[in-house]
């Protein structure tokens, strides 16, 4: 176990994160290669990343921008673009493949494929990952770890906290048994915090369209769950930029923004920066080190931050 040490004054770390899937969505996720779904892809790029680079910096947010390699490869002004306004990118598969579809040696080499594409288009090297499917093959956490990853964002055991994901020994006729925890930091997703699956129309799979105000609702309840009852809370809901992108859904995701904006204490963060946080329950020497960058003397009685 541990805890976020979150900035003197800050009472939750909220992460505005995106999932610049672009076309490779229509590839990996749904084998979809037709123009018209290349068409959708295209929108993500060339309206959708404006109208959210716009909107991070009229609130002064800097997040995270989750992005397979094939976007990079594909749309890579677009990332160029994200990049020089100082956001943080993380690894998202290369063309948005479902890890538990593949073998061991695929998901490697398509990690390492989407590496070599932050490296070569970039310049960088992503400090965590997001697996494209929000699922885990039996060879996911090994290969997170093997590649050196501080942090994965994939897993759901929490809600409104981080952790350390443990691996599982599954049995179906006496119970599971838990095993040891990562090494790896895990900001946790959530399906009730992501806006492809209420919004997003894919003809026969899934109807999308659902009313703006319900989604709203719902992910201003969450926030305030964690921004009233949680210690140490973190709030990391994901958009992409061709469902988000839409005008009348970047509409409620600013309104959103504005609501969480005029709340005191929000910390606007990257993951990166969310894991810089973390501290281990038994780490005296980490909460050291952070409260001298910080400047804390003491910790405030009762404000439930350390
Ligand atoms: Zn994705």
């Amino acid at each position: 176990m541990g805890k976020l040490v979150l900035p003197e004054g800050k009472k939750i770390a909220v992460n505005l994160g995106v999932d610049f899937d672009a076309q490779s969505l229509w590839l990996g996720a749904f084998n979809m290669p037709s123009p018209a779904m290349m068409a959708r892809g295209e929108f993500g790029a060339a309206v959708g990343v404006p109208r959210l680079l716009d909107l991070y910096a009229r609130y002064d947010v800097k997040t995270t921008f989750f992005v397979p390699g094939h976007t990079i490869d594909t749309f890579t002004d677009a990332c160029r673009e994200i990049q020089s306004a100082g956001h943080e990118f993380g690894h998202h598969g290369y063309y948005h493949e479902n890890p538990t579809k593949i073998e061991r040696e695929t998901e490697r080499r398509l990690i390492e494929l989407a590496l070599e594409s932050f490296d070569r288009q970039l310049g960088i090297r992503p400090r965590g990952y997001r697996s494209p499917y929000w699922d885990y093959s039996e060879s996911t956490l090994d290969l997170v770890e093997e590649f050196g990853f501080e942090y994965d964002s994939s897993l759901m055991a929490r809600d409104l906290v981080p952790y350390r994901p443990r691996r599982w020994k599954v049995h179906w006729e006496r119970g599971c048994v838990a095993g040891r925890a990562s090494s790896v930091l895990e900001i946790p997703v959530n399906w009730y915090l992501d806006d492809f699956p209420p919004l997003a129309y894919v003809g026969g799979l899934q109807p999308g369209m659902q009313d703006t105000e319900t989604i709203f609702r719902r992910w201003r309840d969450i926030f305030d769950y964690g921004y009233q009852r949680v210690d140490g809370a973190c709030y990391a809901p994901a958009v992409h930029p061709q469902i988000i992108g839409q005008a009348h859904h970047i509409m409620w995701y600013e309104r959103l923004v504005d609501y969480i904006a005029s709340k005191d204490g929000v910390w606007f963060a990257t993951c990166g920066d969310i894991r810089d946080a973390w501290v281990d329950d038994d780490d005296d020497q980490r909460l050291q080190e952070l409260d001298d960058v910080r400047g804390v003397e003491e910790a405030p009685v009762g404000s439930g931050f350390r």
